[in-house]
């Protein structure tokens, strides 16, 4: 069964930690061993790991981001959000990470971020579980 989460961004450009949220789904599904998928359905989000102890981070790669596809860019996509388009491909759509003994492996530093880049929107993350 697919699980869902709905995320409320609150800027155009952000990253939302939801390792929490996503912690609390697998708590309900008595999974032991296995993979989680995070996915989003979306073309101008992502989804990533990255750090979570310096908020710095956050900025900087949503900085970097920015000057590798500045929003302004003399884009052809009608609808003016193709800098988002271009990142929500950069950063990807998924992640898996490994369950073990009924907990995402993630490292120390390590957090699930939703990567907002056309915000702000409700966003919708799906979820799987897979026993393995
Ligand atoms: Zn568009």
């Amino acid at each position: 069964m697919i699980k869902r989460l709905e995320i409320k961004t609150t800027a155009r450009i952000q990253l939302v930690d939801i390792t929490a949220q996503v912690r609390g789904v697998l708590r309900n599904e008595h999974l032991t061993s296995g993979v989680a998928v995070v996915y989003v359905p979306h073309t101008t989000c992502g989804i990533t790991i990255n750090e979570n102890a310096d908020p710095a981070v956050k900025e900087d790669i949503t900085a970097a981001l920015g000057r590798l596809v500045p929003e302004d860019g003399g884009y052809r996509h009608a609808e003016g959000n193709a800098d988002a388009h271009i990142k929500a491909s950069l950063v990807g759509s998924s992640v898996s990470v490994i369950v073990e003994s009924s907990s995402l492996v993630l490292g120390t530093w390590q957090g699930i971020y939703l990567a907002e880049f056309d915000g702000p929107r409700k966003r919708s993350v799906l979820m799987k579980f897979i026993q393995g």
